[in-house]
């Protein structure tokens, strides 16, 4: 599995004609390369309704993904991040990520795909450390398991609700322990690939090997 992340500065639901324009300019841009890599992913955070109502935002982020999965053929598609709701960012309810894909024409809708970063989720408010099985549950009905293509495994600083995006070791944040045992032995996410976003502190390499195990032993029995 190769998968990308996009610029953090792109945001196809600004109102601003001109950040809009670049924003599509640099999202097909950054489709193109993945197409040319031959990479499986692109991983893309919905944008941020800055002004005006957040429907309309929302509406126009669709649009705006959906004209340039169209305009760039090829295998790469596209995951939707649900995101931790920090000021004005979409994608923090699972209907907002549902409503991304949904509308879309079935050529469109066939190249996109959702990444569930769990940090994210706990900080936007879904309680994977109070009720895991009922946060998964919501997220089939409204999305569908079958959409789900990525996890991003993170702890997070922000408490549940916080809109923090604030990432932390495996069992060191306010998901702990836990959440990531059920997640690690959830058999319906088997076989869903997971990459970590853990901190890397000043050694990246020992920092991830750390995560890394924890994960692991967190998959055993
Ligand atoms: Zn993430």
């Amino acid at each position: 599995m190769a998968a990308s992340h996009d610029s953090y500065l792109i945001n196809l639901a600004t109102p601003d004609r001109l950040l809009r324009d670049k924003s599509v300019r640099a999202f097909r841009a950054e489709l193109e390369r993945c197409e040319l890599l031959g990479l499986e992913f692109l991983v893309t955070h919905p944008g941020n309704a800055t002004a005006g109502s957040r429907d309309s935002a929302l509406r126009q982020n669709a649009e705006l993904i959906g004209q340039v999965v169209w305009d760039v053929p090829g295998r790469t598609r596209v995951l939707l991040e649900t995101t931790a709701g920090t000021g004005s960012s979409l994608g923090c309810r699972f209907e907002e990520i549902a409503a991304l894909i949904d509308g879309q024409p079935a050529e469109v809708r066939a190249r996109l795909g959702v990444c569930f970063d769990t940090a994210h989720v706990f900080a936007a408010g879904y309680d994977l450390r109070g009720d895991y099985d009922a946060v998964v549950e919501r997220f089939d009905e409204v999305i569908g398991l079958g959409r789900l293509e990525l996890i991003h495994c993170n702890d997070s600083l922000g408490a549940l609700g916080s809109r923090r995006d604030r990432h932390a070791d495996i069992g060191a944040g306010e998901l702990g322990e836990g959440a990531f045992r059920h997640l690690m032995q959830d058999p319906r996410l088997r076989s869903v690939p997971r990459v970590l976003e853990t901190p890397k502190g000043e050694d990246p390499v020992a920092a991830d090997r750390r995560n890394l195990a924890t994960l692991r032993r967190l998959a055993g029995p």
